[in-house]
């Protein structure tokens, strides 16, 4: 009996072609392929500027630097999340401050984000949770006349929308994860999208040391641009993705609309399949429409412990995993938070991902829901 992983990438003989190319082409860094997939991105999520970079989590250090995140400014961030969203406001010298979440989507709200907001409080940043698309409206109406900026960490959203629009297209600030786990992958990468030309200048350049020239440029302008003499104007990171990455981009975000409805159809059969459980299922708020990055399950009272129910599935073949970590509960943040986060707590002690990917079958899903119930005894 084999194994059902938890996710599987869609990645096919197309992906390994595109990537070939760029190898043979002899231009594997940041070039014209990087530059392409900018554009489509952008296209496809209707957003004037998208900047490719090498993860989700140098998208987030990078809009934090651009929304001027720095010493002494407080950062609101949902502690059910991956830590890497917390990390990046510790990478500027700031500080994250936990709010809890609704225990429904998993997602800020804005009675979690209120109570916690000071003089100090420079931003928030919402996340679309397991690619549920966050309110990002009612969050910035109560942000907003404060001088908040507000920061989406779509990391797991390519392919959810929200109002009608792709997530986080109308952001001032969004960042994107193309690592394996999501849906669009390219191996390792991200993309930071915002509706300001001279921020998304800025954040070009911060991605490549603080280069007024990039070296792609450079290398592309007549005489191997040796009359164009760049300058460094304030310090820049090494965040870039490559051609070759780019590459796989192009063909994934072909893939996309194929992926969410693949996923959606499943997740609607999972909630068909497990019936009485199903109340435990990630919800779809009102306000958009999710691509079931991370198909989560709260388990129901009197369920045996999660571990216990893990190792169960294991045992059936079934791989699934704990449900979202919860930043204030790791050593680094231990002590942290400045408000009981109960939502948050329980959503991470008792829910799980449930195996979920393009290419999981109806007899698959079926083996995965009868070995939940037989596990939970
Ligand atoms: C995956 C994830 C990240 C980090 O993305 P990487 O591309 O792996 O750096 C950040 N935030 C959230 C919410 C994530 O799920």
């Amino acid at each position: 009996m084999q194994t059902i992983p938890v996710m599987i990438p869609w990645l096919g003989e197309e992906e390994a072609a595109a990537a070939a190319e760029a190898v043979r082409s002899g231009w594997v860094a940041q070039g014209p392929r990087v530059a392409e997939f900018e554009r489509a991105f952008a296209e496809h999520l209707g957003v004037p500027h998208a900047v490719a970079v090498s993860s989700c989590t140098t998208a987030l250090h990078l809009a934090m630097v651009g929304a001027g995140v720095g010493p002494g400014d407080e950062v609101v961030v949902p502690s059910l999340s991956f830590i890497a969203t917390a990390n990046a406001v510790t990478y500027v010298g700031g500080t994250p401050v936990f709010a809890d979440v609704d225990a429904a989507t998993g997602n800020l709200t804005p009675e979690t984000v209120a109570p916690l907001l000071t003089e100090r409080t420079r931003a928030v940043v919402v996340v679309d949770q397991g690619g549920v698309p966050v309110d990002l409206d009612a969050i910035r109406a109560l942000v907003e006349p404060r001088g908040i900026t507000v920061v989406e960490d779509a990391a797991c959203a390519a392919g959810s929308t929200y109002r009608g629009r792709p997530a986080g297209a109308t952001a001032e600030i969004a960042a994107y994860s193309f690592h394996p786990r999501k849906l669009l992958t390219t191996g390792e990468g991200g993309m930071v999208t915002c509706q300001d030309g001279e921020l998304a200048a800025r954040l070009r350049r911060l991605r490549e040391h603080g280069m007024s020239v990039s070296a792609a440029d450079r290398h592309a302008s007549a005489g191997g641009g040796a009359s164009l003499v760049e300058t460094y104007d304030e310090i820049g990171f090494n965040h870039r993705m490559t051609d070759i990455q780019a590459a796989v981009g192009l063909v994934q975000l072909g893939k996309l609309p194929a992926m969410v409805a693949r996923r959606r159809e499943l997740a609607a059969r999972y909630r068909e399949l497990l019936g009485d459980l199903a109340s435990g299922l990630v919800a779809e708020p009102e306000h958009g429409t999710g691509n079931f990055q991370s198909c989560w399950l709260l388990l129901p009272e009197g369920a045996p412990e999660r571990t216990e129910v893990l190792a169960g599935l294991a045992q059936r073949g079934v791989s699934a995993r704990r449900g979202i970590m919860a930043a204030h509960l790791e050593l680094p943040y231990k002590g942290s938070a400045r408000v009981p986060l109960p939502a948050t707590e329980l959503l991470t002690e008792r829910s799980l991902v449930l195996p979920l990917y393009h290419s999981l079958t109806e007899e698959q899903q079926d083996r995965v829901v009868r070995a939940l119930r037989e596990s939970l005894g």
